[in-house]
């Protein structure tokens, strides 16, 4: 065998080894960079799932979408979006079958680890205002303490008015934060293990340390409260009926000398949210009807009527479905989706957590994952050979870079999205998303490029 004949075989049976950051164009690398501002502005303005849905409703409409309106018929072209709840929104633009070959979904989330604050969470200790807390989503505790935290949410009042709380993003504005012991005093605490070194009881959030008046009996928590008065005209009692979280202050920023990547909270999973939101506002007037969907609450099990376990799209669907005269089970059995989520790229500090043949990398395109789920694919929707050879079929006709990822090695971990809830609706689903460095952590990195490709692959699955 001569070694020509080995290279020629190469290529043509086995998969390439270079870095395929390398097949990407220099014109490709510029659009990738050119989509990434906006999205750094989506990342500041959505901190959290309410925020992210005003902010698609408000690109939707200059877009011209108009809400959904069920007592109208909708011809091709048209372009809807439907709210759930301000925590969940979906958007559909009506293709030219209707829905009578079924729709074609996007769906990502738009709620992120955090910090949320108890019903009732103002305390006073040493002289310091703090609030109880409770995490949201599965966190490294120890990685939120220490850095500046801004307040975000709805609050509620008894007459049943509401004001939005946003508070700390802004450099003028004071922000909050979760203490940590010093160095120096740490012989106990660096003894223990790191999961339990750090309990969920621990994550009090530092709000004020001045007193009202030298009275006796909780100043400073009187004083706190009295500025939150004095901001938000609510009382104490009112933190029974609010949604407030404490969210990163930071904002998304460039990394690295070449800006390669993106650093910011809430990559997970805003980074395919807003290219799938991108993708359907872009998506003229395709063949069958797109929607994107963008769920609340994957991060804490996708229950409750904002999750991707509610039947909000369903019935969306199904209402679509009724004003072209189709079956909504009908519709749905003949939909395909691609469910967006992040998954885990491979550290080059920590790859031995990785497999390196079925990992994700940074700069490799959009990763495409069959299965999710841990120990032995318990608890996974695990796409079709003939689904996973579509999606692949679509992403190499339109150019696109791509590549194959589990969440790390097998038995070390392992997590789950919302394919499976969509697979149950009997609608066919593979998952595709962006891999993330850092995921879950205060400050989570993505390259450009990935973005760039995630947008692309919606777009086109989208428009055929
Ligand atoms: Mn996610
Ligand atoms: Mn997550």
């Amino acid at each position: 065998m001569s070694e020509d004949f080995s290279k020629e075989l190469k290529e043509q049976l086995l998969i390439s080894p270079k870095k395929k950051i390398n097949f990407v164009s220099p014109e490709d690398i510029e659009k990738a960079d050119e989509f990434c501002e906006p999205y750094k502005d989506f990342l500041n303005k959505s901190r959290t799932e309410r925020e992210a849905v005003t902010e698609a409703v408000t690109m939707a409409k200059e877009n011209g979408f108009r809400e959904y309106n069920p007592d109208k018929v909708y011809q091709p072209g048209d372009k809807i979006y439907i709210v759930n709840r301000n925590k969940a929104v979906g958007l559909a633009v009506i293709g030219k079958y209707g829905t009578s070959k079924g729709v074609m979904l996007s769906i990502a989330h738009i709620d992120s680890p955090r910090i949320d604050l108890k019903p009732n969470p103002l305390y006073e200790k040493e002289g310091m205002a703090l609030f109880k807390t409770h995490y949201y989503g599965g966190i490294k505790k120890y990685q939120w303490t220490t850095i500046p935290l801004s307040l975000h949410g709805r609050v509620c009042k008894i007459d049943g008015s509401y004001v939005d709380i946003a508070i700390g993003d802004d450099d003028n504005d004071p922000c909050f934060c979760i203490t940590d012991i010093l160095p120096h005093l740490a012989q106990e605490q660096v003894k223990k293990k790191l999961g339990e070194a750090f309990t969920g009881e621990d994550l009090n959030c530092l709000v004020g340390s001045r007193p009202y008046c030298d009275e006796d009996g909780e100043q400073v928590r009187l004083n706190t409260m009295k500025l939150i008065n004095d901001k938000y005209g609510i009382t104490e009692q009112d933190f029974l009926s609010a949604e407030l979280t404490l969210v990163p202050s930071f904002k998304a920023r460039d990394v690295g000398f070449d800006r390669s990547m993106i650093g910011s909270y809430g990559h997970d999973d805003r980074v395919c949210a807003y290219p799938a939101l991108m993708a359907i506002i872009d998506s003229g007037v395709p063949e069958k009807t797109c929607i994107t969907y963008l769920a609340d609450k994957e991060e804490t099990g996708s229950d409750g009527n904002t999750g991707m376990q509610s039947d909000f799209l369903r019935y969306f669907i199904y209402d679509l479905a009724k004003s072209d005269g189709q079956e909504g089970y009908r519709v749905l059995s003949m939909s395909k989706c691609l469910s967006a989520d992040v998954n885990a790229a491979v550290d080059p500090t920590y790859d031995s957590c990785f497999e390196a043949k079925n990992s994700s990398y940074i700069n490799e395109g959009v990763v495409i994952s069959k299965y999710t789920g841990a120990r032995g694919k318990n608890s996974t929707s695990d796409a079709s050979a003939e689904y996973m050879g579509e999606i692949r079929t679509m992403l190499e006709n339109n150019g696109i870079t791509w590549q194959v990822g589990e969440l790390g090695r097998v038995d070390l971990g392992g997590g789950g999205t919302i394919a499976k809830y969509v697979a149950n609706m009997n609608v066919d689903v593979v998952d595709l998303g962006v891999p993330v460095l850092s995921m879950h952590a205060p400050f989570e990195i993505v390259s450009k490029v990935d973005v760039y490709m995630a947008y692309l692959a919606f777009l086109h699955f989208f428009i055929g």
